[in-house]
């Protein structure tokens, strides 16, 4: 189990840092884990003049998964844009060829208060988003802004291809198989053509999926369905755009950013395993970083990648017995509950381990 480090910036290293006390634990009990650090991002570009330094894209294809803290900080915001953090993160992705990003959204009873949502609309909410990540308008060509006419007109394409759709219609088809077996495809097939051949092609991969109940719903009203009624959903896969708002709707029903992992994976399962929030420069380097969502990404790596379930439950578990103990670290404290550091986060998760 070859894993490379990447910390990155901001709380980064210091989020990462708990996640290696975690694989510590596993590797003191027999797991075969080897870690290895490399700089990305901020760090990438102070050590080798790039957010994404040769030497940390070959340890990361070399290594069967990828662990990363965050990028980015105001330090770095005046650098020309391929030079910025951000960039690394866009370039690490491209280049692992990681076009399935996998988003759980998952709120522990406990901390039902610290969502927006009413409790008993989220309580016990448990869903996954898969969002297709290297295709779609984002990508798309052609692209540009020019003149028409007289005026400026900015245009981008909605691209996708059968093998594009096909290739992660499976990865959340084999997802809702280990889940509840129940998968929503979200598009706008009523206006786009491209939408259109999305849904054919998501139909004919069901086909190989027999006992996974497969609906459709336009991204208009999944938006609306994803507050009106959350917990209706189990799996839902989608595009690039659709995926990246409607992911991070998904995130806020939870309350806390903080609490958030996410895989993005290959066509082997190699992924790369990352916390949805940022750099957080605000409480950087003063120990207060929630590190709950860097080690459920861990969880995520040995479900998805070392097909390793048992240790995957095993740190759900942890994670979950803490918050039952009332640890909680600045973003999600409320009153009456024990207020606590990232590293006493982290050394109360190995405790429960
Ligand atoms: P952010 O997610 O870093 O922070 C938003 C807010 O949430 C802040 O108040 C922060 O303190 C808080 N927060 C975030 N993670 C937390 C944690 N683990 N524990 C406790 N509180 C936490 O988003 P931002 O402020 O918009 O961006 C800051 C930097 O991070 C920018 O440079 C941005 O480009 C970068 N960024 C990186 C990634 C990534 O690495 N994947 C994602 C988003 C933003």
């Amino acid at each position: 189990m070859k894993i490379a480090i990447l910390p990155g910036d901001g709380i980064g290293p210091e989020i990462v840092a708990q996640a290696l006390k975690v694989l510590d634990v596993l590797r003191r009990d027999g797991l075969p884990i080897e870690t290895e650090q490399a700089p990305i991002g901020g760090a990438g570009y102070d050590a080798a003049g790039d957010p994404l330094p040769e030497a940390t894209l070959s340890l990361a294809r070399a290594a069967d998964a990828v662990l990363l803290g965050a990028v980015g900080g105001p330090q770095y915001d005046s650098l020309d844009r391929p030079l910025r953090p951000e960039r690394g993160l866009l370039r690490i992705r491209k280049e692992l060829n990681l076009f399935a990003n996998l988003r759980p959204a998952l709120l522990y009873p406990e901390l039902a208060s610290a969502s927006t949502l009413k409790p008993d609309v989220v309580a016990g909410l448990d869903l996954m988003i898969v969002r297709e990540l290297t295709g779609d308008v984002y990508f798309g060509q052609p692209r540009g802004i020019e003149v028409r006419d007289g005026e400026r007109v900015g245009f981008n394409t909605m691209i996708y291809s059968e093998s594009e759709i096909r290739r992660v219609a499976r990865v959340a088809f084999d997802i809702a198989m280990k889940r509840g077996k129940r998968l929503c495809s979200v598009e706008k097939a009523n206006v786009l053509e491209c939408s259109e051949l999305w849904r054919e092609v998501v139909i004919e991969v069901a086909r190989d999926y027999p006992e996974v109940e497969l609906s459709h719903m336009y991204v208009d009203n999944a938006a609306m369905q994803l507050v009106r009624n959350p917990k209706q959903f189990d799996v839902i896969v989608t595009g690039n755009l659709f995926g990246d708002i409607l992911s991070d709707e998904a995130s806020m029903l939870s309350g806390s950013i903080g609490m958030l992992p996410s895989a993005s994976l290959d066509a082997n399962n190699k992924g790369l395993y990352e916390p949805i929030h940022g750099s957080a420069p605000d409480i950087a380097g003063r120990d207060l970083a929630n590190p709950l969502a860097t080690i459920l990404s861990l969880a995520m790596m040995f479900k998805y990648t070392f097909n390793d379930p048992a240790t995957a439950d095993r740190i759900e578990n942890a994670v979950k017995t803490v918050i039952a103990q009332g640890y909680r670290t600045g973003d999600i404290w409320t009153e009456g509950c024990r207020r606590v550091s990232c590293s006493q986060m982290g050394d109360a998760v190995v405790a429960a381990m």
